[in-house]
């Protein structure tokens, strides 16, 4: 347990690594950008080179830390650290912890990005006292988890917590992961940019984003440009958001029957420039569709932990080894 960890969170389109304390503080970060499209080993690389980056500066060595964690977006095997798919990463069915172990020659531990960041809400966050919580993550994708009665549960090979491939509407619209009608599909980034091109192109509606933005290869605007554009009254844009916060209320509510969560951490980075702008049209989604539960009992919080959430995680993880 003691001693500095560091935790990566790797993302589709950002590599963010923590180093912290025994007491879960962030000592020191840094960031890089994704290689979306390289194979797992070149990423490895990325990562590790960006731990050292965030180790150089409190003079630590790489070599020398005991506790090593990294989140991914995919669901992770507890037994074996195969990563099962990562739509954004194009990864499917890959050993990771085998290469990391090649790569480094130590244990590093590995869990699921939506996973790892309620375990961290839970640990010495908002969700901090909650038996059970439920997060979900709005960033590129849709990210979840689970804490319950006391535990991180991750199910039978790792693959608990999806809620963002919880099919919220039936026939809706095509998800990354090849189906239709995921919550994913309605409430990410990604399915806001489609959104927007699609009302833009196809159906004419103004949006003061710039142009450019919306060519094909750049799945991503940044969430403080969605943030500016929604300020400023959008058309294309609040419509997408608002459509989006709607149907990730009717994702929580699904949660919500599901594990009757004393609370629910909203985080990622949608959330973090959006989530007072989307709570009201969230909360109509989700009270409209919660059945059984007096939704006044269900506390709904935002990350405090914010963009560090998933790589704090991580670091618990390791520190714990595994025993989450
Ligand atoms: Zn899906």
């Amino acid at each position: 347990m003691s001693g500095p960890a560091l935790g990566i969170d790797l993302g589709g389109t950002k590599i963010y690594a923590v180093v912290t304390d025994e007491n879960h503080h962030v000592l020191s970060e840094a960031k890089t950008d994704t290689d979306s499209g390289a194979p797992p080993e070149k990423i490895i690389d990325d990562i590790l080179e960006l731990g050292r980056t965030a180790l150089r500066e409190l003079d630590l060595d790489l070599r020398k830390i005991s506790h090593i964690g990294v989140a991914v977006p995919s669901p992770v095997d507890p037994e074996t650290g195969d990563c099962h798919y990562a739509n954004n990463l194009g990864w499917r069915d890959i050993s990771l912890r085998e290469l990391f172990r090649k790569k480094l020659g130590q244990e590093v531990y590995l869990g699921n990005d939506g996973n790892l960041g309620i375990l961290a809400e839970y640990t010495c966050g908002a969700a901090k006292g909650a038996r059970s919580a439920v997060g979900l993550y709005v960033g590129t994708g849709l990210g979840g988890g689970i804490v319950a009665n006391g535990r991180l549960h991750t199910g039978y090979r790792g693959l608990a917590g999806e809620f963002g491939h919880m099919i919220i509407r039936q026939g809706g619209r095509r998800c990354g992961c090849g189906r239709r009608g995921c919550a994913e599909a309605y409430c990410s980034k990604i399915a806001f940019v489609k959104a927007i091109r699609k009302a833009v192109y196809k159906r004419g509606v103004r949006t003061l984003l710039p142009p450019d933005k919306f060519n094909r290869n750049t799945k991503n605007i940044k969430s403080k440009h969605l943030a500016r554009a929604y300020l400023a009254g959008d058309p294309a844009v609040c419509s997408a958001i608002n459509r989006g916060a709607y149907m990730l209320g009717v994702t929580a509510a699904n949660a919500a029957g599901l594990i009757a969560p004393e609370c629910i951490v909203l985080g990622g980075g949608v959330i973090s420039a959006l989530g007072k702008e989307m709570l009201p049209v969230f909360r109509a989604g989700f009270e409209e569709h919660l059945v059984g539960i007096d939704p006044s009992i269900i506390k709904i919080v935002f990350s405090s932990l914010g963009d560090a959430a998933v790589a704090v995680g991580a670091t618990i993880l390791a520190r714990k080894k595994g025993d989450v």
